[in-house]
């Protein structure tokens, strides 16, 4: 018998299924905004980032179509190869004045954008700060980067000022990276505090806006604005594929942090350009974000009436606002049984489990839309009593 090098894979699998941590990919049917379909039965999707609707919009469809009919589907190289086109042009363009920054340089994903610009801001000899909760990609942009990596407690601006202090004069660049919303407890950074710190310390701040983005601020232009301080994050990262319904990531700044991007960031120079179509339906729900401010505002007021709905029966739920409410159940089984239940009662319902998130903090992350009503919220809450309460 020949040695198997792949076999360690089983005996991670197995310890993945012990503890109820293993999870599969789920194919579903066509979408209708703020619902989904599984094996013939709708489900009220309660699971997406697509906040505002525009992923099923009939206006951002039609726009990617025109796109793709006039510049094809691929983009068939790097964007500084020839995979730029006028639609990714007319965006960047967009996004720079929506953002009221000079430029904006476009990712393949948000993923990507987080990745690639730490990795062009910072390497060996520099440093990257970062929240316990940032996104998977900042820690591993941090990571990746050679940079070393100091992690502050989740919102603790304090002890990242202290952490600063202390290390100040033993590395070449710092570089404190956070989530301007948190995607999965859906709180606000303290970003007026980490603007403080930064500009006292000489420290770039960079700001992962990909749940903010169309939701938070006046316009919709994100936590940062919402906190006032926009003008004051020189590197603000987004997405196109939560509230701007499409894929691909952007970073917004100055002219020179685009063009040093443009040249340096690995993710950006090396990978192929969205598809022309993906940046124009992000174009067209761009627009829609900013003529229909009432999407917005209903998603905000749909989370207030959940979270006190959800509270008023004695659930637990953490200080948020906005779109995502995170009912932390603790335990893993406890959480699954309460989606699968839930998920029987026809409401689709994401059960985020460590590695996502911290042992012991499992939880139904409810992610809302501006497409739902009160009547599926008001079923929901009552669901939620019955599958989340211990029965007494
Ligand atoms: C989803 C997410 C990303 C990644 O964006 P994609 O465009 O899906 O790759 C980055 N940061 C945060 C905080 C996110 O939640």
């Amino acid at each position: 018998m020949s040695f198997d090098p792949l076999a360690w894979l089983d005996e991670v699998a197995d310890h993945r299924n012990r503890m109820g941590l293993h999870r599969s990919i789920v194919p579903y049917g066509t979408a209708t905004p703020g619902w989904l379909e599984r094996d013939g039965q709708r489900l009220v999707d309660l699971s997406s980032n697509d906040y505002l609707g525009l992923a099923s919009d009939p206006r951002v469809i039609a726009a990617g179509m025109e796109s793709a009919r006039r510049y094809g589907w691929g983009s068939g190289a790097s964007p500084l190869v020839c995979g730029w086109r006028e639609p990714h042009q007319r965006l960047a363009e967009d996004l720079a004045a929506f953002e009221r920054t000079e430029a904006v340089a476009l990712f393949p994903t948000g993923y990507a954008a987080n990745l690639g610009t730490i990795a062009a801001l910072v390497g060996s000899g520099d440093v990257v700060y970062g929240d316990r909760l940032n996104h998977s990609c900042l820690i591993q942009g941090a990571r990746l980067s050679g940079a070393s990596v100091r992690i502050f407690p989740h919102g603790d601006h304090e002890r990242l000022a202290h952490l600063i202090g202390r290390d100040q004069g033993r590395y070449r660049r710092t570089l404190i990276a956070t989530d301007g919303v948190f995607s999965m407890d859906g709180d606000l950074a303290p970003l007026s505090e980490l603007v403080e710190i930064a500009e006292r310390s000489g420290s770039m701040l960079l700001v992962d806006e990909a749940h903010g983005t169309g939701v938070f601020g006046p316009e919709g232009r994100g936590a940062s604005a919402a906190l006032g301080v926009a003008d004051r994050v020189a590197i603000r990262v987004g997405t196109l594929s939560k509230a701007l319904g499409s894929v691909g990531g952007f970073v917004a700044g100055s002219r020179r942090l685009i063009d040093h991007l443009n040249n340096h960031a690995p993710t950006l120079l090396y990978s192929t350009a969205t598809p022309p179509a993906a940046a124009g339906a992000a174009r067209e729900a761009l627009r829609i974000i900013r003529e229909e401010p009432w999407r917005r505002e209903r998603v905000h007021q749909l989370g207030r009436r959940l979270r006190d709905g959800l509270r008023s029966v004695g659930l637990k739920v953490p200080e948020s606002e906005g779109p995502i409410v995170p009912v932390i159940l603790g335990d893993v089984d406890r959480t699954l049984n309460a989606a699968s239940r839930l998920l029987a009662s026809g409401f689709l319902v994401g059960a985020i489990r460590p590695p996502t998130v911290a042992r012991g903090t499992a939880r139904l992350r409810i992610s809302l839309a501006a497409s739902h009503d009160e009547e599926q919220l008001d079923r929901l809450i009552e669901e939620m009593e019955s599958v989340c309460l211990p029965a007494d």
